[in-house]
């Protein structure tokens, strides 16, 4: 996926959590993705708070959201939460603080962003602009129910900036002698048969369901991203 692509994601969504690390404690809000380029994804922050000095002590930070709501609309037939179709997205990345030069320079030229930046910082002058430029994440595309499509699960991974990410999903190893346990318990309808057999990780949650039944202890747990 491109950032363009990612950033249109974002804006369907709305208002993102962020998190970042104070020390080892991770501290969460809500906040808002102003702008993208071939350069990163950007957001507003305040040098007073301390959101600007988690930031500013280590660039680490985490986004996420999800499209259309998280509220369950009644229950399954299984009785179950009951969710409409829609995705969640996450990134986990580092930011970097863009100089006011830069912001002043970009809006001159007739970018939006900066422009839209440059207005905002003067109302509120203590305003600071994040370029969120290296990540990796995750749309994580669902339909629960199966009401538009015969699976549950489309995961799309990706990275920039330099970053590389591990695909999604449980991995078969040489050890499977093809006895068909992990596509019968898999609901996800994510294993494929074959010599050995073969998870597909786009449609793996990653529930475990088939490492535990799996007889030869033939299926590897899912990497972090
Ligand atoms: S349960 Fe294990 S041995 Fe059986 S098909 Fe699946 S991976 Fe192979
Ligand atoms: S971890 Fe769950 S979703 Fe993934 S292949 Fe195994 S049973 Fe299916």
């Amino acid at each position: 996926m491109t950032l363009k692509e990612i950033h249109e994601r974002i804006r369907e969504i709305g208002c993102l959590t962020f998190t970042t690390l104070d020390g080892g404690t991770p501290h969460s809000r809500i906040a808002h993705v102003c702008g993208c380029d071939e350069r990163g994804l950007y957001f507003l922050n305040m040098s007073v708070k301390p959101f600007y000095r988690q930031l500013k002590a280590n660039g680490k930070v985490a986004l996420c959201g999800i499209f259309p709501s998280g509220r369950p609309t009644g229950k399954n037939p299984v009785g179950q939460p009951a969710f409409e179709p829609g995705y969640t997205l996450r990134i986990t990345g580092e930011a970097e603080e863009v100089p006011l030069a830069e912001i002043e320079a970009g809006a001159a030229a007739g970018d939006a962003t900066f422009r839209y930046v440059l207005e905002d910082h003067a109302r509120y002058p203590d305003i600071r602009l994040f370029r969120l430029h290296r990540g990796k994440g995750e749309i994580y595309d669902y339909d629960f129910e199966m009401e538009r499509r015969d699976h549950k699960l489309l995961r799309t991974r990706f990275s920039f900036g330099g970053e590389t990410h591990e695909e999604p999903g449980c991995r078969i190893t040489d050890a499977c002698v093809a006895c068909g346990a992990c596509a019968e318990i898999c609901t996800f309808k994510a294993v494929v048969p074959g010599e050995p057999y073969r998870i597909d990780g786009a449609r793996c949650d990653e529930c475990g369901s088939c490492i535990l039944a799996c007889p030869e202890g033939a299926i590897e747990p899912p990497r972090t991203i």
